[in-house]
């Protein structure tokens, strides 16, 4: 980190600066200028507010020259993380598909889509409980009665499931699911991602509407400062201008996320379009950009859906995506090892 100092600021500010900054751990070497003066920070600076220094009276500015988060950074951790999953892993280099129902309905429904999307290829079981809806008016999920649901799926089928939790109260519902997913509207309840850091669980960490890549990266942060370093990162598609789309799924993301953690990205087309005729072009475009998975919504009878119809594919639908996902991802590993 480099601070700036105005050229004005007297030896004794300097120094009252340098003394405060003793609290962590640093190296400070300055550099005295005939204009300017300047601080070098060398260590571990993820503790420094930057807000707060910049606001210092003799500071002129500051620029971080290390990402602010640790755990989550491939700087110190070069290797990629591998999430394990039942009997299944993420961010091996394979591609893990996870589909199933925006939200669980019923038995039937879960069931007859959960053997499905198996057949079709699926690694994962999708399917939400605990819904986060924009109006209070619409299907709030079938909460803990959807669970059992899940888990009766994941009986049947063996797949391992994945299933958004909303608040930390739910936490004791969710000791046999795999896989907890903190949703795009959660992304900085950072009660909830201490919580989740003190679990061993893996989790679904949804990019949150308007949020950057490093607001993500330090949500997952706080899940991995806490210990758990079982994190999978989701782009699920950011708000902007447009209003074609749902969300704009932000494809830079996927390399991005790739190059700054070592964590597995995955995306999630559904969401991100809100339509169902984008899901296989964008999934095709995501597993070209380098993704370790992708979460794709199916539904049984869309149109009939208690919540994303207009996005959720048809088993049948799923069955050609997830056909084609595979072969573009084969083709690009065997080009890639000169196979
Ligand atoms: C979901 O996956 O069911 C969901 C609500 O997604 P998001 O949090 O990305 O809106
Ligand atoms: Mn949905």
């Amino acid at each position: 980190m480099i601070v700036l100092i105005h050229k004005d600021s007297k030896p004794e500010q300097i120094k009252r600066l340098i003394e405060w900054l003793a609290q962590f751990n640093l190296q400070v070497h300055i550099s005295e200028g005939k204009l300017q003066t300047i601080l070098g920070l060398i260590g571990d600076t993820s503790k420094v507010d930057v807000d707060l220094v910049r606001s210092m009276e003799i500071v002129e500015d500051v620029k971080r020259i290390q990402e602010p988060y640790k755990n989550a950074n491939r700087k110190f951790h070069a290797e990629n993380t591998v999430v394990p999953v039942g009997n299944t892993v993420v961010g091996d280099g394979g591609l893990t598909l996870i589909a199933g129902p925006c939200s669980i309905e019923s038995e039937e429904q879960v069931k007859e889509v959960a053997k499905a999307v198996k057949a079709s290829g699926a690694t994962m079981l999708r399917g939400g409980a605990f819904k986060p809806r924009t109006s209070p008016y619409a299907f709030q999920g079938m909460g803990a009665d959807g669970l059992k649901l899940l888990l009766a799926a994941k009986a049947e089928t063996g797949l391992p499931v994945v299933t958004e939790i909303m608040n930390v109260g739910q936490l004791p519902l969710f000791d046999d699911v795999d896989v907890i997913q903190v949703g795009a509207r959660n992304m900085q309840n950072f009660d909830l991602l201490k919580e989740l850091g003190r679990l061993r669980k893996p989790v679904l960490l949804k990019r949150g509407l308007s949020s950057t890549m490093e607001e993500l990266l330090m949500s997952a942060e706080y899940i991995m400062a806490g210990g758990n370093e079982n994190v999978i990162l989701c782009e699920r598609g950011i708000r902007t201008f447009e209003t074609y789309t749902r969300n704009t799924l932000d494809i830079s993301a996927v390399p991005l996320l790739k190059q700054l953690s070592h964590l597995p990205v995955i995306v999630d087309p559904s969401h991100a379009t809100g339509l169902s005729k984008l899901v296989r072009p964008l999934s095709l475009a995501a597993v070209a950009a380098g993704v370790d998975g992708l979460m794709i919504e199916v539904h049984n009878n869309p149109a009939c859906a208690l919540c994303d119809g207009p996005q959720s594919l048809t088993p049948e639908a799923f069955d050609v995506v997830a056909k084609e996902v595979r072969l573009v991802h084969e083709t690009l590993r065997n080009v890639r090892s000169g196979g």
